[in-house]
């Protein structure tokens, strides 16, 4: 008899990330993989264990399409076996969850009200949901909030300077990226263990970036808050900003909400600056003055965020870098740490230069950690279904 599996589907505005485990303590991962670009030249890739990855053009003009597209692609490999459990990240869970959940009706009615909160993702994140109960009934559908891992914020730490009430109405700073935080403080605990007890700040700089500031393993602050626009510049998202510039664009511009928010989310930060690309990659090899600019911007907010998160938190004993930037770039992570050795932030020069997980040579440590926050919801996934 096969093993039973765990999936993990893990929907963003323009991709659906998946991996598929055996359902055993190991949770050994079979085959893992993303459909990129949906809606525009959409693009398979899988990798299967233990061989290359595979990488094709399909033709999926929205989030359902790709979603089946993926489904398929699991269905032959389970090869008889059944699926237990599909955990999936969802990006806001608002005031009320919190810990990994099974995603009933009522549930995904309430994260449903979530929506204008998150609007790059939390709508891919229910359609994800409702899709994966349709082709897989019998498996129950678990949901891992990336707020969830900031839920204690001290108060003063949770708030915006308004009038109570709002508060209370759930405008606070929830913090997401949660599960990469929580992936990379698993990881610490055999890459540096002191360090999950000591002060950290984490830095996950992807496309969606943010920063977390971390003591004892329990979230203290993070540069995102009610929305992930929040904090550092990022691919799109215009990241930190005078609330005076959006009174100005909606009442001297005449700008509607929508084409507000629309600049806001999809074409600010690194695309907005540059004029050129939301990819780091592309911007690193470019020659063009605001290439240079909008990496200039997003590394000083880094700084700038890094120094306000240590204030916070009365030090630092580690300094982590993930994400698709934070992992690979050399460049992105020696501007970080430029001339803060007063801090007792010193780089290893080679060692950065080769991406190696300890690249410090101060009194703070520097890591670059492979965040891997598909495993954390398998983990939670497994977890609930064998409850
Ligand atoms: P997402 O938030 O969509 O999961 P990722 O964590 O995959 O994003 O990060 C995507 C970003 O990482 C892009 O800006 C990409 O250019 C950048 N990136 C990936 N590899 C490199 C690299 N070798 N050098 C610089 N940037 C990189």
């Amino acid at each position: 008899m096969p093993d039973d599996k765990i999936l993990t589907l893990n929907a963003g505005s323009s991709s659906i990330k998946f991996a598929l485990y055996s359902a055993n303590a190991k949770l050994d991962l079979e085959l893992h993989g993303q459909v990129e670009n949906i809606a525009n030249s959409a693009n398979l890739q899988v990798t299967r264990s233990g061989a290359e990855k595979t990488s094709e053009p399909i033709a999926a003009c929205d989030h359902a399409a790709a979603l089946r597209t993926i489904l398929e692609v699991v269905h032959s490999a389970l090869d008889g076996a059944s699926i237990l459990a599909v955990g999936h990240r969802i990006t806001h869970g608002g005031p009320r969850f919190a810990a990994p959940r099974i995603l009933d009706e009522a549930n995904i009615t309430t994260l449903k009200t979530y929506i204008p909160w998150a609007p790059l993702h939390q709508p891919y994140n229910i359609a994800t949901v409702e899709g994966a109960a349709g082709i897989f009934p019998d498996a129950i559908q678990v949901g891992c909030f990336d707020t969830g891992f900031h839920h204690d914020h001290p108060w003063h730490c949770d708030v915006y300077a308004l009038p109570r009430h709002y508060y209370d109405q759930g405008l606070r700073r929830y913090g997401f990226h949660g599960l990469s935080y929580e992936s990379v403080l698993s990881q610490l605990k055999t890459q540096a263990p002191d360090l999950t007890r000591g002060k950290l700040v984490v830095a996950h700089l992807g496309n969606g970036a943010s920063m977390c500031a971390i003591v004892a393993g329990r979230s203290v602050a993070s540069t995102m808050g009610f929305t992930a626009l929040d904090g550092l510049a990022m691919g799109t998202r215009c990241g930190a900003i005078d609330p005076g510039v959006l009174l100005y664009l909606l009442e001297t511009e005449g700008m509607s909400p929508e084409q507000l928010s629309h600049m806001l989310y999809r074409e600010s930060g690194l695309l907005g600056l540059s004029g050129l690309s939301s990819d780091m990659r592309i911007l690193e090899s470019s020659e063009i003055p605001e290439a240079r600019q909008a990496i200039d911007y997003f590394v000083h907010r880094i700084r700038t965020e890094l120094g306000a998160l240590a204030m916070t938190i009365g030090g630092l004993d580690g300094l982590v870098f993930c994400g698709g930037i934070g992992e690979n770039s050399s460049q992105i992570r020696a501007r970080v740490c430029h001339e803060l050795a007063w801090a007792g932030i010193n780089l290893d020069a080679r060692a950065n230069q080769k991406n190696e997980t300890r690249i410090g040579k101060g009194k703070v440590q520097v890591l670059v950690v492979r965040t891997d926050e598909e495993k954390i919801i398998a983990q939670s996934a497994l977890r609930l279904a064998r409850r």
